[in-house]
C-alpha cells in the first residue's frame, strides 16, 4: 500500500511536456471572452466535440447571453433550444441553468474568486453535474488556479507509455502530475492542451506512433524498432 501524499517520481512527465510543447508549440487554451465563457464551455462540452459546443456558444452570443443575468432568466427549455448544437441539450440545459443559479448565489466569478483552490473545489463538486474534470477545467481556465485537468485522452497516453496501470483514481493521476512538476497554472494549462492535441492527431483510439513526439517512449520501442513499423501498430 502507498502511504498517503507519496507519489511515483516520474521525471518524464516534464521531458513529454517538453517534447509535446517542441512539436506542437502553444494551443492557447481555453479559447474564450471571458471566465462565463469558460464555465459555460466547460459545462457544454461534456459528451461532445468541442466543435458543437462552438456552435451552440456561438447561438448565446448571437442572443447576448453569455451574461449571468440574462441567462439565470432564460427558462431551461428556452436555453435547451439555444444550445441544441452540443447534444443532449435537455440536459445540458438543466445543468447549465443549476450552475447558473450557483454562480450568482457566490456572486457571479468574481465570488469565485475570493476562494481559496481546495475550498473552491469542493465546493464546485457539489454542483449538479460538475465531476473533477468539470470543476478542474473551470478551475484552472477560467480562474487560473494551478490543478492539473485529466481527462480520457491523459490516461490513454500515460497508460499506453506505462505510466499507469488503469487502477489509478482521477485524483490520483492529477497527484501524479502535480507531484511531478512545478505548481504553475500556465504550465497545467499548455500540458493538458497539448496532452488533446497529441490524442487527436497521433495517440487516437489506434495509435499512430510513427512520427509522433513520443515514439521513444512506447515501451519496448528502441529494442523492438523496425524503421517505418508503428510498434503499437504493426
Ligand atoms: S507514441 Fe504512440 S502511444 Fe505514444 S503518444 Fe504517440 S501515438 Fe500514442
Amino acid at each position: 500500500m502507498r502511504c498517503a501524499g507519496c507519489h511515483p517520481v516520474r521525471p518524464e512527465l516534464q521531458e513529454i511536456y517538453n517534447r509535446l510543447f517542441a512539436a506542437f508549440g502553444a494551443q492557447h487554451w481555453w479559447p474564450a471572452d471571458s471566465p462565463l465563457e469558460v464555465i459555460i464551455g466547460a459545462v457544454l462540452t461534456q459528451n461532445t466535440a468541442w466543435v458543437n459546443v462552438e456552435k451552440a456558444i456561438a447561438n448565446l452570443k448571437q442572443h447576448r447571453l453569455i451574461n449571468l443575468k440574462r441567462l439565470s432568466r432564460l427558462p431551461p427549455a428556452k436555453l435547451a433550444r439555444l444550445i441544441r448544437a452540443a447534444g443532449f441539450y435537455n440536459l445540458k440545459a438543466k445543468r447549465l441553468h443549476s450552475v447558473v443559479k450557483q454562480l450568482e448565489a457566490r456572486d457571479g466569478v468574481s465570488g469565485l474568486k475570493r476562494l481559496r483552490t481546495t475550498r473552491l473545489r469542493a465546493e464546485l463538486l457539489t454542483w449538479s453535474g460538475i465531476g473533477p474534470e468539470t470543476a478542474d477545467s473551470i478551475l484552472l481556465y477560467a480562474l487560473g488556479r494551478p490543478v492539473f485537468v485529466i481527462d480520457a485522452y491523459t490516461r490513454r497516453i500515460l497508460l499506453r507509455h506505462g505510466l499507469l496501470t488503469d487502477r489509478e483514481t482521477y485524483d490520483e493521476i492529477q497527484q501524479l502530475f502535480q507531484a511531478n512538476l512545478p505548481r504553475k497554472a500556465r504550465l497545467y494549462n499548455e500540458y493538458h492542451a497539448l496532452l488533446v492535441r497529441l490524442a487527436k492527431t497521433f495517440c487516437r483510439t489506434r495509435p499512430l506512433c510513427t512520427g509522433c513526439p513520443l515514439k521513444e517512449w512506447v515501451p519496448g520501442f528502441q529494442s523492438s524498432r523496425v524503421p517505418g513499423l508503428d510498434p503499437l501498430n504493426p
